[in-house]
């Protein structure tokens, strides 16, 4: 009896012994991950945590590409009216490339209302978000106007045709229940470097003009691998 007790002392401390080891090593390891990630992290571009931003494409595409806008920037329509199509049937279609959207409000105080539509849209329904988008840009008014109110915004997800609660885009919008989200996509923006809007970022490279198509598809076949001395 008493030695079986004893042996299940034993076997007692060596499971104390056991876990404990296995928590220090933990713990450096967590050190050296810390440590690690502070040293590579920094102030870099492609940085950024990308979870629960709009994505267009194929969530495996090997190149991530990062468009930060406003609504209602005249460039980010310009951009939407002449980049765009291009961009996505050369590699988003075709699975090369994937597209995340975040807000970097620049124009006036309503951008941050239209950028709250846009994150509002998008947690009802995520596909909803690019018809927005779409919507948006067909139909920016001049950037002179206040019209990003919340009555026109709900009207234009009315018209993107997506099944929306409007009545809850409506609340959401009241109650600036997205504002930090917004907020976040902006600092992240600038502490990635990002100064105007549209700006476009590859694999974390910051593209200089993203309307030279030129420029964008040879930083997307540059990091596809292989085309990078093709031109
Ligand atoms: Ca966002």
């Amino acid at each position: 009896m008493g030695k079986q007790r004893n042996t299940h002392d034993k076997s007692r401390q060596n499971l104390v012994m056991v876990t404990g080891v296995i928590f220090v090593v933990l713990l450096i390891g967590l050190g050296i991950y810390n440590l690690l990630s502070g040293m590579i992290g920094g102030d870099e571009a492609g940085e950024i945590n990308l979870d629960g931003q709009p994505m267009l494409g194929d969530p495996d595409a090997p190149v991530t590409i990062v468009e930060f806008a406003d609504f209602k920037c005249p460039a980010c329509k310009s951009f939407y009216d002449h980049i765009m199509s291009e961009l996505k049937s050369d590699y988003i279609d075709t699975g090369k490339a994937k597209l995340y959207f975040m807000n970097f409000p620049v124009v006036s105080r309503d951008s941050y209302t239209a950028a709250m539509a846009g994150e509002a849209i998008y947690r009802q329904d995520q596909e909803a978000f690019w018809a927005f988008y779409e919507t948006v840009y067909k139909n920016q008014p001049d950037e002179g106007l206040e019209w990003a109110t919340p009555e026109f915004l709900v009207e234009l997800a009315k018209q993107s045709g997506a099944e929306l609660d409007l009545e809850t885009l409506q609340k959401d919008l009241a109650y600036n229940r997205y504002q930090s989200d917004v907020l976040k996509d902006k600092e992240a923006g600038q502490k990635a470097g990002i100064n105007a809007t549209p700006s476009l970022l590859i694999n974390g490279q910051n593209v200089q003009n993203p309307f030279d198509y030129e420029e964008i598809k040879r930083l997307i076949e540059q990091e596809l691998g292989g085309g990078s001395d093709e031109k």
